[in-house]
């Protein structure tokens, strides 16, 4: 008998959990892991394999947890997927693979993000079996950006043989996995261990560059690189464009989570960046981003902390775990409400003027378009705004690249593989996309691997140029 239910995953205390920076849920025990496995009907043409954005044999690893081999579950997962530890806990699933489930067309579907999480926690608790290193191939290859899509394409390339450097602009590797995704969601030691297995493979990572200012890609190629792998993200916030925007009090969302997550300023003073967030804030937006700013406002000791969405709940692109959490922890929501402008009094945030919105006919992105109904403002009192209303691609590469198609939106054009319109450089993840998600980004980093393999093969009979 197949239960209708997910088993639970026990979780910190709503009321515990806003005073610290500590993981949420606590991951499956291997017996409740093989309980939820055997939920699984082993469908014989599984529909969530296909809605897997890198086709991860679902029901092949989920077998195998059932049957406690925890070991070869983890090898089926990471035929395809270079970071479960990360997607177990990130991936939008309900939208992706467990929004596929046929099992949910009647009940709950399989948990299978957090078997996905289970199988990678059990393999970095036990350790990790990293994989062959090609023979050398001479080659050398640079990658610009360590988010998943640089990390992955460095993986794969240094599988092959091929010699790696990652060019990383921060001082820490990982992209928006150390700067962007909070620590209670996405703990920094899960990402380090990741970079350390790409060391541990022979990957060289350099920080503190920035391609386009401390060296261009030509320059790469002076130095010897027979190719580029370009995954540089869509670091760059948007802004709402309103009057008020420049008072004191109002940050974007990269500022005030890069502030926290990455200079750790949620232990100020011990460490240097400091962070204010006052009584009352407010952010706008509906994604991860804007779920992010809420829940670490309210672990700041912020008192009331309220998002502001100009659609509905329904149209919110959050991961549903994410919005649940926040309300859970008290996170209040505006639905159907837009800023106007932010209001002020000697240079410092007072509040907000806003105003209602109502759905009208989908847009371009298949969402309800929100309309403003005219007369309905009103004011929110605030000391603190955070706008997440998203990102788009620093034009720092593109601008300081020769021969490289960059599209209206800013995003460097490429084909599936990642190839541009210059030759030897390749692109992906967010950089090409605009923003999406880790597991679309690591995919295309191991495309481009693949492509980067194969061009150099081709180009040089497989052989390394002399230098
Ligand atoms: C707050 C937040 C929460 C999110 N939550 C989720 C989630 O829950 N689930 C999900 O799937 N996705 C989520 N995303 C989206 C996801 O993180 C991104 O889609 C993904 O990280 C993109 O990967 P990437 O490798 O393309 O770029 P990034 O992760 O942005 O990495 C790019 C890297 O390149 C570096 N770089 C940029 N320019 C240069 C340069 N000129 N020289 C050298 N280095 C450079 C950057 O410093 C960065 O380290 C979230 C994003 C944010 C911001």
């Amino acid at each position: 008998m197949i239960k209708p239910k997910q088993v639970p995953m026990r979780e910190q205390d709503p009321k515990e959990r806003i005073h610290n920076f500590d993981e949420v849920p606590y991951g499956y025990t291997p017996e409740e892991a093989m309980e939820e496995a055997s939920r699984c009907l082993q469908c014989k043409n599984p529909p969530c394999i296909k809605a897997c954005p890198v086709g991860i044999d679902i029901p092949g690893f989920i077998r195998k947890i059932r049957e406690g081999d925890f070991r070869g579950a983890i090898a089926t997962i990471k035929e395809s997927n270079l970071l479960p530890a990360i997607c177990g806990r990130v991936c939008p699933q309900e939208t992706q693979c467990q929004g596929a489930c046929v099992l949910g067309r009647k009940y709950e579907p399989v948990a299978i993000g957090r078997l996905e999480r289970f199988a990678a926690d059990w393999e970095l608790e036990h350790g990790v079996e990293l994989p062959e290193v090609g023979e050398p191939t001479g080659f050398k290859v640079a990658v610009v950006g360590s988010g998943p899509a640089g990390l992955a394409c460095a993986a794969d390339l240094r599988r092959m043989g091929h010699q790696v450097t990652i060019f990383e602009a921060l001082h820490e590797p990982g992209g928006v996995l150390m700067y962007g995704i909070p620590e209670f969601r996405l703990p920094k030691r899960i990402v380090k261990a990741e970079v350390e297995n790409l060391k541990r493979l022979g990957v060289e990572i350099v920080l503190d560059v920035v391609i386009g200012k401390t060296m261009t890609i030509d320059d790469l190629f002076e130095a010897g690189y027979d190719a580029v792998f370009v995954g540089t993200g869509a670091g760059l916030p948007r802004f709402l464009g309103i009057p008020g925007e420049g008072l004191v009090g109002v940050y974007s969302a990269n500022e005030f989570l890069t502030r926290v997550n990455l200079m750790r300023a949620y232990r100020f003073p011990e460490y240097d960046t400091p962070i204010k967030v006052g009584k009352r804030v407010a952010v706008i937006g509906g994604g991860n981003v804007a779920m992010d700013a809420a829940r670490t406002a309210l672990r700041l000791g912020a008192e009331r902390v309220l998002v502001l969405y100009r659609r509905t709940e329904k149209e919110m692109p959050a991961r549903l775990e994410e919005i649940q959490h926040a309300k859970e922890e008290g996170v209040e929501f505006e639905f159907l409400s837009a800023p106007l402008r932010f209001l002020g009094k000697d240079g410092h945030l007072t509040g907000i003027e806003c105003i209602r919105m109502r759905l009208g006919e989908p847009d371009e992105s298949g969402r309800r378009r929100p309309i403003p109904i005219e007369g309905s403002n009103f004011t929110i009192p605030t000391d603190t705004a955070i706008i997440a209303v998203g990102n788009r691609p620093h034009p720092l590469v593109p601008r300081t690249t020769s021969g490289l198609r960059v599209s209206p939106r800013g995003t460097i054009v490429a084909d599936e593989e990642g190839r541009t319109s210059r030759e030897g450089v390749f692109a992906g993840g967010d950089i090409v996309t605009g923003a999406a998600t880790v597991i679309s980004a690591m995919g295309a980093g191991r495309r481009a691997a693949k492509a980067i393999d194969r061009y150099l093969r081709e180009k040089y009979g497989g052989k390394a140029p002399e230098v």
